[in-house]
């Protein structure tokens, strides 16, 4: 049967779309790089270097991914907070074959100095390295092949605007509505050698907070509840009692969501409280609330940033149940 697994364990690796035509949802998006992969393609050229932003798990490094195999292309992945010295970013750079794909995960955390040693190679493809220290330092021009650098960065505020000014393309990665999760969730089962109804899949998407790796890690694990379950598949009863199983409420709400919200009605009488308070009375770290927790909760209209701190809303007291 196309696509059993034979039970093995799939990474999230061999779950990658491989192609644009495969990959889900963001039509507009999708339309617009087709065009520019085949432009480029049709001139021989290196693609303008691209921006992806938005929250983890929306799919930014598997585009980086699809945009290498539809140019033919290599893809070399690196992330900002790895590139510690300009040493660091020369040596792949001057590495690449031409029309490569450098990938960048996490680009803001780039050091200033690195960034200011990718400058040049982003306008001109050309290297300026300072050799040696002191007087005797000088300073060697190297010639790069033509490339496209693809950066992601789930914090785009904090890319220096010199950077951001050099992509050609910038986009954001939104989150998924339910149907698109559901569709998501239907490929990955059909290679994972699942079978899942409709139903079953709409369930898991509603629950997946817009993220497709959610809603892939979430299918392995329903997976797993109804096949000790001894189901032969998953409808929507399966998907619904395992995903109550493992803490995740009928909004995609987990327990981590819940406790964000209920100290700051509880503690903060709904806020404003600033994220740094919250963060300590949730016992998690600022930029985990900030990146994985916050932007859901603020998208789906549970919590309010305003200049004065995180409120909590009317819709976010409902869920609680509790009285505003
Ligand atoms: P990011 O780089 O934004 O953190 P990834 O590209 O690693 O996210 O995507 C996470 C997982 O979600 C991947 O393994 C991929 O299988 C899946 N995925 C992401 N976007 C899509 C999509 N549009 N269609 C199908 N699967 C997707």
């Amino acid at each position: 049967m196309p696509g059993d697994t034979g039970g093995a364990v799939l990474s999230d690796e061999q779950l990658r779309p491989g192609k644009l035509d495969e990959f889900i949802g963001h039509e507009e998006l999708r339309a617009n790089l087709k065009v520019y992969l085949q432009a480029a393609r049709e001139r021989g050229q290196a693609l303008d270097h691209v921006l992806f932003h938005g929250n983890p798990g929306l799919g930014k490094t598997t585009l980086a991914q699809i945009m290498a195999s539809e140019l033919g292309v290599n893809m070399v992945s690196t992330s900002g907070p790895v590139l510690e010295r300009s040493g660091d970013l020369a040596a792949i750079l001057t590495n690449l074959a031409r029309n490569d794909i450098l990938f960048v995960d996490e680009i803001h955390r780039m050091p200033i100095a690195v960034e200011e040693v990718l400058y040049p190679a982003l306008e001109d493809f050309k290297l300026d390295l300072v050799i040696g220290q002191g007087p005797g330092a000088r300073t060697v021009k190297i010639d790069l092949d033509p490339f496209t650098l693809v950066g992601a960065t789930t914090r785009i505020g904090l890319l220096s605007s010199p950077l951001r000014d050099r992509f050609g393309v910038i986009q954001r990665l939104e989150f998924y509505s339910p149907g698109e999760l559901a569709r998501i969730v239907k490929r990955t089962a059909r290679i994972l050698g699942v079978s899942i109804t409709e139903e079953g899949a709409l369930e898991i998407g509603r629950r997946s907070r817009g993220t497709p790796r959610i809603a892939n890690r979430l299918l392995r694990r329903v997976r797993d509840f109804s096949a000790v379950g001894g189901s032969a598949g998953i409808g929507e009863t399966e998907a619904a009692d395992a995903l109550a199983r493992m803490d995740v409420d009928e909004s995609g709400l987990d327990q981590m969501d819940r406790k964000l919200l209920s100290v700051l009605i509880e503690y903060y009488g709904g806020g404003p409280a600033g994220l740094k308070t919250l963060a300590v009375a949730c016992s998690e770290d600022v930029r985990t609330i900030e990146d994985i927790y916050e932007p859901y909760l603020i998208q789906s209209g549970f919590l309010k940033r305003t200049p004065r701190g995180r409120v909590a809303t009317a819709k976010a007291y409902r869920h609680m149940n509790r009285l505003g």
